[in-house]
């Protein structure tokens, strides 16, 4: 078989949606179809639900089936002809993320199998080898609970502080009030660069050098960013950038950490086991070097895999159309939602990306999305792991319509009507 049917080709074209629907099987089929007594024609289905899983291009669904039905084997330990082919493109998809990324070093890109994980790795290797009791970590309000629990669960074993940064009203981060959170004991900052609830983008750039005018080492939580726009590692200077695959068009089951390399040299293992050991013996045992020395046991190769196939995808597309076309649905939708009396949307950024959450007089989020899915919109409705946040904007919880690459104006419109019947059916 030869490489090609690997490569994606997709020419230059003017933003084609209906095209770049057809390319994600799952799109086409219809929701709530009822058989029997009182049959119902399925609806179509309206996914705006991307901002907790995406959908995935056949690009990324055949490369995994390819993968698997004609070079799969374990890597790196094998000398046979699969293990070798196998080996080469897990570590191509490694250059595929660092590309992605623009990462100082392909050595710096660890998989793992999250972003949770990624960031779980830094909180146990980076936080709780080197800061002590008394060092203060510094988060934001906004955070997901995967950029929270980690760095308590390090508080809690190594003593130490957390410090949160405020947001306003619209949910801006308060840059000011973060600057002069630094004190001699910061040592660490972990904060989102987009968040999952209010489309919030922070000033990554900045934030990093506030914190490394102090020497202290940034994590950014780019599982959102990178899925909306483009993110340049290099140039914002993050000493750790995590995000997730699957969010990404990617499968589930893959993450990345891109860390500088001097910093993941300096760090201890996370996990322990195969693959990541120079020579093993009870009188002592050797690591390899970074990122090997992260990815203990056989990593999710078919997945990291999958993951660059979808970066292939998106590249194919072009990260600044799909930006801008996601700005368009960001506008049009949130013009036609303020159309709907009694609806305030929480999250008003301005250069936000194309995720809103809002809630309706009257109705209550879960309630609200229960009956918009019997129109086959799926929406999130609930505290969206960022519990802290709902408590700062004074909400419960929120529905949530995050947008993707191949929502439409028309599916804006589907939210739009459907939650108009929301409020005719709860008489709100
Ligand atoms: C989804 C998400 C995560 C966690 O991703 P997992 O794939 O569940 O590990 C972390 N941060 C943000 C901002 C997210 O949206």
């Amino acid at each position: 078989m030869s490489d090609i049917a690997y490569t994606l080709e997709r020419p230059a074209a003017p933003y084609d949606v209906e095209r770049i629907r057809a390319d994600f099987p799952i799109l086409s089929r219809t929701v709530h179809e009822r058989t029997g007594k009182k049959p119902q024609p399925g609806k179509p289905l309206v996914y705006l639900d991307s901002g907790a899983s995406a959908q995935k291009p056949r690009h990324v669904i055949d490369t995994m089936t390819r993968f698997l039905e004609e070079d799969y084997s374990n890597i790196h330990r094998g000398v046979h002809f699969l293990s070798q082919r196998a080996t080469d493109r897990f570590e191509a998809a490694r250059d595929s993320v660092a590309a992605f990324l623009n990462a100082p070093s392909r050595d710096g890109i660890v998989f793992t199998r999250s972003a949770t994980e990624a960031i779980n790795l830094v909180a146990h290797s980076y936080a709780r080898t080197f800061l002590e009791p008394g060092d203060e970590i510094i988060v934001s309000v906004m955070e997901h609970h995967a950029n929270i629990v980690p760095w308590q669960l390090a508080q809690t074993a190594r003593g130490l502080a957390i410090k949160v940064v405020p947001v306003d009203d619209r949910g801006v981060l308060d840059l000011d009030a973060y600057a002069k959170l630094f004190g001699p004991r910061t040592k660490m900052v972990a904060i989102t660069h987009c968040s999952n609830v209010l489309g919030t983008v922070t000033p990554a750039k900045e934030i990093v050098r506030i914190a490394h005018q102090h020497g202290v080492p940034v994590l950014l939580d780019g599982s959102q960013a990178v899925v909306h726009g483009t993110v340049d590692v290099k140039d914002i200077g993050a000493d750790f950038y995590v995000f997730t695959g699957h969010k990404l068009y990617g499968p589930t089951g893959i993450g990345v950490l891109c860390a500088k390399p001097e910093l993941l040299k300096t760090m201890p293992p996370y996990q322990g086991g195969g693959d990541m050991i120079q020579s093993v013996s009870f009188s002592g045992t050797t690591f390899k070097e970074a990122p090997a020395r992260f990815e203990a046991g056989t990593p999710p190769i078919t997945e990291a895999i999958g993951l660059a196939a979808a970066i292939d995808y998106v590249e194919g597309i072009g990260r600044d159309a799909i930006a801008a076309h996601e700005h368009d649905l960001l506008t049009y939708a949130t013009a036609r939602l303020q159309e709907i009396e009694g609806l305030r949307i929480v999250g008003t950024a301005p250069g936000k990306a194309a995720i809103i959450s809002f809630v309706v007089d009257g109705v209550h989020p879960h309630d609200l999305g229960t009956v918009v899915d019997q129109y086959g919109v799926a929406v999130r409705v609930g505290q969206h792991c960022a519990e802290p946040l709902m408590d700062r904007m004074g909400v419960g919880s929120t529905a949530r319509a995050s947008f993707a690459l191949y929502n439409t104006r028309a599916e804006a419109d589907a939210l739009v009507d459907a939650v108009k019947a929301v409020k005719e059916f709860f008489g709100a």
